[in-house]
């Protein structure tokens, strides 16, 4: 027998319904093909993250400011030597300077970046425009803040922004727009007249642009990054958001960044104060020393795109189609000229079966659109890239 308060409490634990603010929401894509990867000791080109260590240098640099004593919080905004150098880097870069003190915040990660972004500034009931396929932390955090999404589908293989079909699905409830190029999972990026049209689209209005940058580094061919940095009318109503785990080679670190106009930065740091308060301290001063040598982050661009030719070299003989990824550390393979299983289904049955793990495609868009393409990441030593390249190739 249970003493009554036991049983009362037993019965409520059994009868309570939860009321899911998420319902439909169950575990990432990311973490689902990682532990199946495992499990079945599959190579995993699935949940992107490099497959190689960091660069020693910034290792040693965090262990310096540890023993030295800074182990203490950091400003709410982030230590101000970081803060003045990312001022100084994108204004080189994007020709934009973001105001040190008033216009940039160190975050744990690009996620809590834009959770925090859209719960300061998505009211209820208002909408935000996303492109599909999307980076899965999106729309949920539209959703908890009470926005509704409202999607526009990019299909295979060029995932081209129609701007006349956006034009339309702006309102007066439109509070929002997601942008994010380098894209993942597509691996394409924007343009620079994709960005003049935006830019026209929306100045005048008092739409943000959420601009998801964290790839920001990686892109291919002779391109450069569009940042919304480029465009000063559309910089003044935009919050981009960055990564040092992408760029460094340590997104275990969950270190990055957003920058933006004092007037939304305010409203940004009224919720950051409250639920990460400040990110880690050593590693803050560590990455403003190791980015002084700007060669740190320039050169991404060849060591990935080599690692992209690695990859694309090794699965020239194989059935599935593709174009060339032209930034992130992601390729997209189509295979609808060899099943016609779904999407999902193939990623486990390549996973189980052909041990070699990637990301099916369809869970990025609302209504699972299913082109048959699967996400690989490229992130990963030359051999494991061969070898995957001959799984592939043999399928
Ligand atoms: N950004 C990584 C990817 O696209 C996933 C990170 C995560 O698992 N949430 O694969």
């Amino acid at each position: 027998m249970f003493p009554n308060n036991t049983f009362a409490s037993f019965q409520t634990f059994l009868f309570t319904v939860i009321n899911s603010k998420l319902p439909n929401v169950g575990t990432t894509i990311f973490t689902t093909m990682s532990a199946l990867a495992n499990e079945v000791g599959a190579i995993n080109l699935g949940q992107g993250f490099p497959g190689f260590d960091m660069d020693i240098k910034l290792g040693k640099l965090v262990e310096k400011y540890i023993s030295k004593g800074f182990n203490q919080y950091a400003p709410m905004a982030g230590v101000k030597e970081l803060r003045t150098l990312l001022s100084g880097k994108i204004e080189k870069l994007y020709g934009h300077r973001y105001d040190a003190d008033t216009e940039i915040t160190i975050t744990a990660g690009g996620t809590q970046a834009i959770y925090t972004t859209i719960t300061a500034l998505v009211h209820e009931g208002d909408e935000v425009i996303l492109f599909a396929p999307a980076y899965d932390c999106y729309a949920p955090a539209i959703e908890l803040n009470g926005g509704k999404p409202v999607w526009m589908d990019l299909t295979y293989p060029d995932y081209k922004i129609n701007w006349e079909y956006v034009k339309k699905l702006i309102n007066h409830r439109t509070r929002m727009i997601v942008l994010n190029s380098p894209h993942n999972p597509s691996g394409t990026c924007m343009s620079e007249a994709d960005m003049r049209q935006l830019e026209k689209l929306v100045a005048g209005t008092d739409i943000i642009i959420l601009s998801d940058e964290v790839y920001e580094h990686i892109v291919f061919d002779g391109n450069e990054h569009q940042s919304v940095a480029r465009f000063p009318t559309l910089a003044k109503q935009s919050l981009s958001v960055f990564s040092f785990g992408k760029t460094f080679h340590n997104t275990g670190w969950k270190m990055g960044y957003i920058c933006g106009p004092a007037q939304y930065m305010n409203e940004f740091r009224k919720v950051h104060q409250y639920n990460v308060f400040s990110c880690n301290t050593p590693v803050q001063y560590a990455l403003a020393d190791y980015m002084e040598d700007e060669s740190t982050y320039l050169s991404l661009q060849s060591f990935y795109q080599a690692k992209r030719d690695v990859f694309l070299d090794a699965i020239k003989g194989s059935r599935f189609t593709y174009k060339p990824s032209t930034g992130t550390y992601f390729q997209s393979l189509c295979y609808a000229d060899m099943f016609d299983e779904k999407d999902t289904a193939l990623a486990i049955r390549l996973t189980k079966e052909f041990k070699l793990a990637s990301i099916p495609c369809s869970v990025f868009y609302p209504d699972h659109l299913d082109e048959k393409v699967l996400r690989f990441c490229f992130a990963k030593e030359d051999y494991v890239l061969m070898k995957a390249g001959r799984v592939l190739s043999g399928i």
